[in-house]
């Protein structure tokens, strides 16, 4: 008797390359950016006997759940048998939303409740990867600057990991969005001045040489944990992809990532067709819409204004020329939301469906009724959205 899987190799060959100068570098160093400070990707070396069959690929992690049901999709550790860092992560559910489709005209959508982890919220997938990779390093210190739902998410897995942690935030940073933090034994540490220099004292922390900067809106192996949400969806259903996915965009870890996951099933046959995927913003801070409407590469310099989608205030995404490149490439779009409308359908989606998500996750489905009203999306395409914090972040 032979197992199905037997002979695919358990893990493909990885190496870390420089999007920037093109410098490549082992998955063995510590690392989340570039020397020349560029962004790094990983790149695998797929054995052909693994991609040539999908279903013995899949097999393989059965006997793990969650996200970890594709650890061999993923930068091998040192040791294929030790235990993964996990909460549970992964596996969140797809669940139709017929009353708020009908409501705008669509027969067809669905949200991927990426809320529904350990934390609250979609970045446990990035943080698993993260925190997993620095204690097969051996790092003594996890560096994060984020107040809001990646610090604690790098805060929980690091105390799963029995790392210590060091959450850098704004001074003024509300106590409430801080505490959880705190409860899974984090230093929260307290900066004043700019967004800027919030980031500039974690990269100062992490200069001892013993300390790792998650960097959530940098860092490859985050972007890797967020493709499994991919091979989720297209495993849905059934090995075909959505004719569309829209979500609320910030950095771009979970954007980039699902077209990551979604264009590696096509490029090995797995699936015949890649979603067009479509960003959705806040009016108050919207340069990639902004850059989109205008054609141009590049995320637009925009003056941020107030806004209720805290989770995506990200003035200058780092990956903003790649997620740019994507909705290109995906024949996508970007759509910008004015607070009013994000609070409209929080409300209609929790009265609908019941379903309470933050104001964040709120604005993919402000920004899909706004496609469909233009006919980008049309009544019988299929349409994945994805809701990424839960309401309990923000009882507000
Ligand atoms: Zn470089």
């Amino acid at each position: 008797m032979t197992s199905p899987s037997e002979g695919v190799p358990a893990h493909p060959t990885v190496t870390l390359r420089c999007t920037s100068c093109g410098a490549t570098y082992a998955d063995t160093e510590p690392l989340w950016a570039c020397v020349c400070g560029g962004l790094l990707t990983v790149g695998y070396e797929w054995p052909a006997a693994f991609t040539a069959d999908r279903e013995a690929a899949l097999e393989q992690g059965r006997q793990a759940t969650g996200l970890w049901r594709y650890a061999h999709f993923l930068p091998p550790t040192a040791d294929p048998g030790a235990a993964p860092v996990t909460l549970g992560e992964g596996d969140t559910p797809l669940v139709p939303l017929p009353r708020w489709g009908e409501r705008h005209g669509l027969r067809r959508v669905y949200a991927k409740l990426e809320y529904v982890s350990p934390t609250g919220s979609f970045k446990d997938r990035g943080a698993a990867v993260v925190v997993a990779k620095a204690a097969e390093w051996g790092i003594g210190r996890m560096v994060e600057d984020s107040s809001g739902n990646a610090g604690a998410s790098i805060a929980a897995y690091s105390a799963r990991a029995g790392i210590a942690c060091d959450i850098f935030v704004p001074a003024a940073a509300p106590t409430a969005k801080v505490r959880p933090i705190e409860r899974c034994g984090a230093n929260v540490r307290r900066i004043g001045g700019t967004r800027s220099d919030v980031t500039a004292a974690a990269l100062d922390a992490v200069s001892d040489g013993e300390s790792y900067y998650a960097a959530h809106n940098l860092n490859p192996y985050f972007t890797e944990g967020m493709k499994t949400a991919a091979y989720e969806v297209l495993e849905s259903f059934d090995c075909q992809a959505p004719d569309h996915m829209i979500l609320p965009v910030g950095g771009g870890s979970l954007f980039v990532g699902l077209w990551r996951g979604c264009q590696e099933w096509r490029s090995w046959g797995w699936v015949p067709s890649a979603p067009r995927m479509h960003v959705a913003q806040s009016t108050g801070c919207a340069p990639l819409v902004t850059a989109y409407q205008q054609g141009s590469d590049e995320p637009a310099p925009i003056d941020r204004q107030p806004t209720v989608a805290g989770g995506i205030e990200v003035v200058a995404p780092p990956r903003g020329r790649h997620i740019l490149s994507i909705v290109r490439e995906s024949a996508g779009s970007a759509v910008a939301v004015d607070d009013a409308a994000i609070l409209a359908h929080r409300e209609l989606l929790a009265t609908l469906e019941g379903l309470d998500v933050e104001p964040t996750a709120a604005v993919p489905l402000a920004g899909l009724a706004s496609l469909a009203r233009e006919g980008i999306v049309s009544p019988d395409e299929t349409v994945v959205a994805c809701l990424t914090g839960s309401g309990l972040k923000d009882p507000s």
